[in-house]
């Protein structure tokens, strides 16, 4: 049984559909151009085409596969963040749109001195940049790419991931990122003293833990746990975060991380409490909800505000 293309994908379609997936005509056409190698322009010439029966087979593998909860990505490899091809495998998270605006925020900063159009306080010159839990790299990479004058690190607990992002460096054409293995800042601990940055940028692990099995099962089924995860309260790398990157930034020096929607008070609290930071803001994203903080450490004694 021979078929043309657009009712072979018209099935991949219905058939996921009929899981639950709500993206199915996007998918289906998604799946069929990673399989072709095709882009979607390529998609419409063969519209047309009569198919032979063994495409139909490796088609419908892996339209199985989406319609079992395999998220879209880990089965195509890749995910676009920023404008850039990142690849992506089951030790890393797929990268998210919000995190996306975390980026923006950052490279506003970083290039015009200013955060969301108002001047900024924090260090003006920062170069120093760490992407703490760098996951894929998509956060340290982009920042890399698009701020080329960056002196990038990015670091990871999980070897897997970590070779995920030295990889995605290498195929987005950054040179000169250094990626280091390790729990948090304890790589950064060193005997001669602790490695100090201008500027820390972090998605770390938020979710609360009882709330992960109630997630969609893209996420909770496929996803890395180690990287949602964030303890009882959710909160767990914040505490940890706010403790210990006082230490770890130059004067004036920006900490960054993206929040849980419903996290902003009690990570802005958790931040106001070590006393060492100012400037203490929580920033939505494009759904208008909390989703990035942002901290300076102190300056010098006459210049604390
Ligand atoms: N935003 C992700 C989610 O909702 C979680 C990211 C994280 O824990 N850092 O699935």
């Amino acid at each position: 049984m021979s078929l043309p293309l657009k009712e072979l994908i018209k099935i991949g379609e219905n058939q996921l559909k009929e899981a639950g997936i709500a993206d199915a005509a996007r998918d289906a056409k998604t799946l069929y151009c990673f399989m072709d190698k095709l882009d979607s322009v390529g998609l419409m010439m063969h519209w047309q085409d009569v198919l032979q029966d063994k495409v139909g087979e490796e088609y419908f593998r892996l339209i199985e596969r989406r319609a079992s909860g395999e998220p879209l990505q880990y089965i195509t490899g890749t995910q676009d963040f920023m404008g850039l091809t990142f690849n992506v495998n089951p030790s890393v998270l797929i990268p998210r749109q919000d995190t996306e605006t975390m980026v923006e925020d950052a490279l506003e900063i970083l290039r015009e001195g200013t955060l969301r159009g108002e001047k900024y306080y924090g260090a003006s010159n920062a170069r120093e940049i760490l992407d703490l839990c760098c996951g894929s790299g998509a956060i340290g990479v982009s920042v890399a790419k698009l701020f080329p004058k960056a002196k990038v690190t990015c670091s990871e607990l999980s070897g897997e991931a970590l070779k995920t992002a030295e990889e995605n460096a290498r195929v987005n054409g950054c040179k000169g990122i250094k990626f280091i293995q390790g729990d948090l800042f304890s790589p950064f601990c060193g005997r001669l003293g602790k490695k100090k940055f201008d500027f820390i940028i972090s998605n770390p692990p938020y979710i609360e833990s009882d709330v992960i099995p109630t997630l969609q099962r893209e996420v909770k089924d496929h996803e890395p746990v180690m990287a949602l995860d964030g303890g009882k309260d959710g909160l767990d790398f914040y505490r940890r975060i706010a403790a210990e990157a006082p230490e770890h930034l130059h004067k004036k020096g920006i900490l960054m991380m993206e929040i849980g929607y419903n996290q902003g008070e009690a990570v802005k609290s958790l931040l106001d409490e070590t006393q060492k930071f100012t400037d203490i803001q929580v920033l939505k994203d494009l759904a208008d909800k909390d989703r990035i903080i942002t901290a300076v450490l102190k300056g010098k004694k006459a210049e604390n505000r």
